[in-house]
């Protein structure tokens, strides 16, 4: 049972200190350099690498390698390819090449790529994301060297996810270089963006879910009624984790530190069944490579011990649902952290200005951070009665709170409010400072001490997309500060009016109240915030002239990437609703109909055999319960077929815009109708008749 952290940490990771013990000192010395100062590295060193990457992997018991990439699926994808090289006589040596470390041609023609590959002679590249550490996946049955690759076409458009990330974080790098430069700091050479993803999921049992259709085919329950008791006692939160599920996150931890993810924090999060992982923070890109493997490893050891990991950001209709907390700042080369206030928020220029700037960024930008946590799933959270609301507000806390409204009122802010004594009223509790800032649950962008977390983002998503949109309009912000800084003489005073009339412009965004209350939804709207309630309108603004222009300018998107991954969304939009219909109407129909005609049946023999055996005996009960039955199934039938009729029209629509519409307004509203007379049926028949499991047996008897 024990498990030595020390020894397993990052065993099966290509790491610095593998490299350095493995590495004659001058390819060590260049593979440095490539990784922090982003020099080309040279054919020849490429190789010393490969080599004894392969060695190292050989060692670890790998047979393959394959270059790991994030296609526009949101998952990851990999081919494998053998060490092997056969020699005549018949034996055969292992071999791996630079050139196969740095570049693939995996063909991956079937993914999607909104038209970017449409021609028969598109090719597809991996290239080596050096930055992100080549690690070796061991599962029961294989053990592969991977090596974190980007996906781009042959004219070099991005295919994938992780290449428009790097190019953000380059563009932060660059502007945030320009803004330390007008504020005094020359010695800063690197600007690094941090993320720290926590991550949310349901563990259930795998017989049970295996017996949903619906869980096996969408990931979320199409069906079910509520149990007598869902999570309103917040007996789950933070409780005490049970055996089982101890089982699973032991596991699940070893596996992650193998892999050198730093799993740090675990817990029983709001809904019954429900849980969350935060690993401690690292740069951007390995943070989002981490969180993928996160998920697939979830996954995988779930099923090793007969659970199921759901990841879905709804699984449950009327339970909280699974997100993604994307922790983010930004720090220099020499460890500073550019989202520290210090104590005295007010006096710190530099951070005032990079604050302003984000408020701005995410006020004018707020219907592309909608975006970038668009999925079908996340349309169930967003805006329900759960974290967070659907309008991007920024929540900052009192004290900062405080600060800028010093601005607004008096053109300057003097003093900051200090975090008072924590007193008990317990002699043996220890007195201590607070926080000048308390926290808020309900705001989708929060302020969090020395960075700031955008809550939004669905728990299946890839990190990459929020952190790509995040890190540009920063980069945009900082851009256009600096090009009036620059040109301006007296720089103080300049630095100065910009953060007061930059928190004067954008101070709508700020909200520290409560965002799931209805006096929110008419304040935003009073203030002019969008507010943007499902994912089909939130792609438009993907291809809007302006945030096309920014893209462009920063060198992050081309117009045609964009194009082409608005119509990857709108086609997976369709796509998924389309697979949740059509599953509802094969449960419904193979599955509910007829078993309530079965119990129903049941029930009629019962009231003939009562009326034969004792004709006096009252059996209006049984009918009252007959009827109740029949009413409900005929408008769930009827409810059924007017959504294959629906169905068949969207599937005779042309694919994009119009037809993502048309399942989000017409295809889902049928299905809601299919789902209410269903969930009242399976209250009404006998439990041992409902087909499959219920949620209460889902998520109460883990
Ligand atoms: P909570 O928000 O639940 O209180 P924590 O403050 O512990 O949790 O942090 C949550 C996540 O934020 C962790 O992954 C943590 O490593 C990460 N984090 C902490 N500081 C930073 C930072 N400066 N930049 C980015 N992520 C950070
Ligand atoms: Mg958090």
């Amino acid at each position: 049972m024990y498990t030595n952290v020390k020894e397993i940490y990052g065993q099966n990771v290509f790491n610095d200190a593998v490299m350095k013990s493995r590495l004659p000192k001058s390819a060590y010395k260049k593979m440095k350099a490539a990784i922090e100062a982003g020099i080309d590295l040279d054919p020849e060193v490429a190789d010393i690498v490969a080599h004894e990457m392969k060695e190292w992997a050989i060692e670890r018991g790998a047979t393959h390698f394959t270059h790991w990439f994030q296609p526009l699926t949101g998952i990851t994808a990999e081919k494998h390819d053998a060490f092997i090289d056969p020699q005549e006589d018949g034996t055969t040596l292992l071999r791996f090449s630079g050139k196969e470390l740095i570049k693939g041609e995996p063909d991956a023609s079937s993914f999607p790529s909104g038209g970017l590959r449409a021609t028969f002679e598109a090719r597809g590249y991996t290239a080596w994301d050096c930055t992100s550490p080549a690690f070796v996946k061991e599962t029961p049955h294989s053990t592969i060297l991977c090596i974190p690759t980007a996906f781009c076409s042959y004219k070099g458009e991005a295919l994938d996810k992780k290449t428009p990330l790097l190019r953000s974080m380059q563009a932060l790098e660059l502007q945030t270089l320009r803004i330390l430069r007008l504020l005094g700091n020359t010695t800063a050479q690197r600007v690094i963006t941090s993320v720290g993803a926590e991550q949310e999921y349901f563990l259930v049992d795998k017989d049970k879910f295996m017996k949903r259709k619906d869980l096996i085919f969408t990931g979320r329950t199409l069906f079910g009624a509520m149990p007598p008791k869902g999570q309103e006692m917040d007996d789950h939160y933070f409780g005490v984790i049970p055996e089982r599920v101890l089982g699973f996150m032991k596991k699940f931890n070893e596996e992650l530190w193998k892999l050198g993810i730093p799993a740090k924090t675990q817990h029983n999060e709001v809904a019954p069944a429900q849980h969350e992982i935060a690993p401690i923070y690292d740069q951007n890109n390995i943070a989002t490579d981490h969180n993928q493997l996160v998920m697939e490893t979830a996954q995988r050891v779930a099923d090793g011990q007969g659970l199921r990991c759901l990841l879905h950001e709804k699984p449950f209709k009327g339970i909280n649902g699974s997100g993604k907390h994307n922790n983010w700042s930004i720090c220099t080369d020499e460890g500073e952290n550019l989202l520290d206030p210090g104590s005295t928020p007010h006096e710190n220029i530099q951070f005032l200005l990079i604050l302003a700037a984000i408020i701005r960024a995410v006020d004018e930008y707020a219907p592309l951070l909608r975006l970038s946590a668009s999925t079908p799933g996340n349309d169930h959270r967003l805006g329900g009665n759960e974290a967070p609301p659907s309008v991007i507000s920024i929540f900052l806390g009192e004290q900062l709170e405080d600060v800028i409204e010093q601005f607004v009122d008096t053109g300057e802010a003097t003093s900051s409010i200090e975090g008072e004594e924590y007193v008990s009223g317990v002699h043996s509790l220890p007195t201590f400072q607070m926080d000048a800032t308390d926290r808020n649950r309900t705001s989708p962008f929060a302020f969090t001490g020395n960075k700031f977390e955008f809550r939004m983002v669905g728990s299946t998503q890839s990190i990459a997309d929020p952190n790509v949109v995040l890190n540009t309009i920063v980069a945009e912000v900082f851009c256009d500060m600096a090009d009036k800084l620059e040109a301006e003489e007296d720089k103080s005073m300049a630095i100065h009016n910009m953060i007061k009339n930059t928190i004067k412009d954008h101070i709508r965004i700020v909200f520290n109240g409560n965002g799931y209350s209805e006096k929110w939804k008419r304040e935003a709207e009073r203030r002019g915030l969008p507010n943007i309630t499902c994912m089909v309108d939130a792609i438009g603004a993907m291809t809007d002239d302006r945030n096309v222009e920014m893209f462009e300018k920063h060198g992050v998107f081309t117009r045609t990437e964009l194009e082409s991954r608005a119509e990857v969304m709108y086609e997976t939009y369709s796509k998924t609703v389309h697979i949740e219909a059509l599953t509802m109407i094969d449960m419904a129909k193979k599955q509910i109909v007829p078993s309530v005609i079965r119990y129903q049946t049941g029930l009629a023999d019962s009231i003939n055999s009562i009326k034969a055996a004792c004709p006096d005996l009252d059996t209006s009960v049984q009918e009252d319960l007959m009827k109740d039955i029949s009413f409900n199934l005929k408008e769930m039938y009827s409810n059924l077929a007017a959504l294959e009729d629906v169905i068949v029209k969207a599937e005779a629509m042309e694919e994009g815009e119009e037809q993502s519409y048309y399942y989000r307004q017409v295809v889902f509203e049928a299905m809601e109708a299919l789902r209410e007379p269903a969930d009242r049926l399976e209250m009404l028949v006998d439990k041992k008749a409902w087909p499959f499991p219920s949620y209460g047996d889902l998520i109460f008897e883990v």
